[in-house]
């Protein structure tokens, strides 16, 4: 089946860290339908295959990698290996992220370090071997923050901690390379129906129905309606805009948290 509907990503080389299922996989198909060629990066060595082998004779322009963001030495290792075969990089997304459960008090100090070594330090390595050859492409970053970066989550210190900072990791960058003429910027999704969320929303039905009741929109996000809009920031209808986090929550931010 040909998907590819646009051709605003034709000739474009992308990276999509933990691009291979949730959110990450809707975006990596929603810019291969687009034209772009796509390398996806992903600790899960199962799921890069099935994802490859559900995509192989697709007409896409697909490749997915074993490769833990957590590894400084890995990541640069598989970005020179996607340059050297392609010849240019124009859009990274790193997107890969966990959690662990925790208050500041009690999250475990194995949790702490293992969410901010992928959700933080995972964007870093990402963003730091890169950016040179962003820079050669004048390319964009489109990493995936969280509104659990612009408030805090119940229980979720490490978690918040790592999104906050990818937030202003997100301005700091793009504040260091604008004038190269990289654009940096990041999406906060509000809670997404990834395959994740919904397993845990069919064990704890009332969830599902607190989500409705607060949600301004009245429903969780779609992963394909957070990965519009990491395309739209990532292709040149967003030429003018740099360090800015768009939050994708149905209006949940908007909301002040007052009972109703
Ligand atoms: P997911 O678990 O469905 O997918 C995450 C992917 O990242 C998986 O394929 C996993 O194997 C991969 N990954 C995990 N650790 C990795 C590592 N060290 N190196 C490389 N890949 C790794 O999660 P998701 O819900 O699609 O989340 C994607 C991003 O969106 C995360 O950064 C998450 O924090 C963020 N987010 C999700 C939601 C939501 O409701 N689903 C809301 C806000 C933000």
């Amino acid at each position: 089946m040909n998907m590819i509907k646009s051709s605003r990503f034709a000739g474009k080389v992308a990276i999509v860290t933990g691009g291979v299922s949730g959110i990450g996989a809707a975006i990596t198909l929603r810019l291969l339908s687009e034209g772009a060629t796509v390398v996806a990066f992903d600790i899960a060595a199962g799921a890069v295959e099935s994802f490859s082998a559900i995509h192989a004779g697709s007409g896409l322009h697909l490749q997915a990698h074993v490769v833990d963001v957590a590894d400084a030495e890995g990541v640069q290792a598989a970005v020179a290996a996607v340059v050297a075969e392609h010849g240019r990089l124009d859009i990274v997304v790193p997107n890969a992220g966990i959690a662990s459960p925790g208050t500041a008090a009690d999250v475990s100090l194995e949790g702490w370090n293992a969410v901010l070594g992928v959700d933080l330090n995972g964007v870093f390595h990402t963003m730091r071997f890169t950016l040179p050859h962003l820079v050669a492409t004048r390319g964009s970053i489109v990493t995936t923050a969280s509104i659990s970066g612009l408030g805090g989550d119940y229980r979720l210190a490490a978690y918040n901690a790592a999104k906050g900072a990818v937030v202003n990791l997100t301005r700091s960058v793009a504040v260091d390379f604008g004038k190269q003429g990289v654009r940096v910027n990041a999406v906060a999704p509000g809670p997404a129906l990834t395959e994740g969320l919904r397993q845990w929303l069919e064990a704890a039905p009332h969830v599902r129905d607190a989500y409705s009741e607060n949600i301004p929109l009245g429903r969780l996000a779609a992963p394909e309606e957070i990965a519009s809009v990491v395309a739209f920031l990532a292709s040149d209808d967003a030429s003018y805009i740099t360090g800015t986090t768009i939050a994708v929550d149905g209006g949940l931010t908007s909301w002040t948290g007052q009972p109703h």
